[in-house]
């Protein structure tokens, strides 16, 4: 199944809740949120046939986000749903971690391999800073837990803002090659309505590979599956761990970009700055069957043009320059990263 684009649909994002615990500068940066109703969001059952149906139009992965995933009760009942699926997609959990010691147990159990922790900072109190409520003592247990039960690869998410924390990516990285985690740095994007983004909060990737390369020399991998959005990079001094950056705005790779969201509140979205989705919950709710879904998928994948980011290059690189609220987008606590 290919869009507009020929790119097939190979990645599904799952919001399983709009609600988080923290409150990232970056992500939901407003103190107060409305809250979806509980009625509006979908029942594990309903995710899980919907995840059926995508893994039957050639979805390999699915990630599990939020909100926060782990402020949704018992998400081990979802993922030994999603365990079960044919052929067996890859599951992934991206979690701010503050409640990964208590639940990665019952998720292992479940089938959950593979997770990606959000660490901006290595500094306590600036840690709570960014996220406005986080403590990084919780998210560290909550990291070597999942290690000690053997979860593999175990990669740290940092987004980087400039003035905030781009003094900290040598510590980052050092801290990922001693206890050989996966550290992937994200630029800051504007993703959402409200996270005041300008071009000159930026870290660029060539900066912070430079940056890297000069203290611990790097080699390219490259895209893993040729489809990631990180770029990825190893130690030529063979240390464990690797490290690699997600540069949406300074190098976009829509030209691959496979991934679909599904909204906690049932809404297939084809593109992470989309400002509407087409609502699959109201489509199950009245009755459609799998072949009606199917259907709808297909055309909406088979019309999909998204390519924001190479949009907003282009923009940026242009004489009339780029307005990120040119376009109202769905906020980042209803589609997840
Ligand atoms: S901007 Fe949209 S189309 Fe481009 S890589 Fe991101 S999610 Fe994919």
């Amino acid at each position: 199944m290919l869009d507009t684009f020929n790119r097939p649909l190979r990645d599904l994002r799952i919001s399983v809740t709009d609600r988080c615990n923290f409150r990232c500068t970056y992500c939901m940066p407003l103190d107060e949120y409305e809250w979806l109703e509980k009625s509006e969001v979908l029942s594990f059952e309903e995710i899980a046939r919907l995840a059926r149906l995508f893994v039957s139009l050639g979805v390999e992965k699915i990630r599990l986000t939020g909100g926060e995933p782990l402020a949704r009760r018992a998400l081990e009942i979802l993922i030994a749903k999603l365990s079960t699926l044919e052929p067996a997609p890859e599951i992934c959990l991206t979690t701010n971690g503050s409640l990964l010691a208590e639940k990665i147990p019952a998720l292992k159990a479940a089938g959950l391999r593979r997770i990606n922790v959000s660490i901006d900072s290595l500094k306590p109190e600036r840690f709570r800073q960014i996220t406005k409520r986080g403590d990084l003592q919780k998210v560290l247990d909550g990291l070597f837990a999942a290690q000690r039960l053997g979860l593999k690869p175990i990669k740290i998410n940092a987004v980087l803002e400039r003035g905030v924390n781009e003094d900290e990516i040598l510590d980052l990285v050092a801290f990922s090659r001693a206890h050989e985690f996966s550290l992937r740095f994200i630029e800051f994007m504007d993703v959402g309505n409200a996270n005041e983004w300008r071009l000159d909060k930026i870290v660029s990737k060539q900066e912070i590979i430079a940056t890297i390369h000069a203290r611990f020399p790097l080699r390219q991998i490259g895209r893993d599956k040729g489809s990631a959005p990180s770029v990825d990079y190893e130690f030529v001094d063979g240390c464990g761990g690797d490290v690699g950056v997600i540069a949406s705005v300074t190098e976009p790779f829509c030209g691959t970009c496979t991934r679909a969201r599904l909204t906690a509140d049932g809404k297939f979205v084809t593109c992470l700055f989309a400002h509407t989705g087409y609502d699959l919950k109201k489509l199950m709710r009245g009755g459609a069957s799998d072949a009606e879904v199917l259907d709808v998928l297909e055309t909406i994948w088979g019309r999909r043009r998204d390519r924001y980011s190479e949009e907003r290059l282009a923009a940026l690189q242009s004489q009339v320059g780029y307005d990120p609220k040119r376009q109202k987008k769905i906020e980042m606590i209803s589609l997840g990263g």
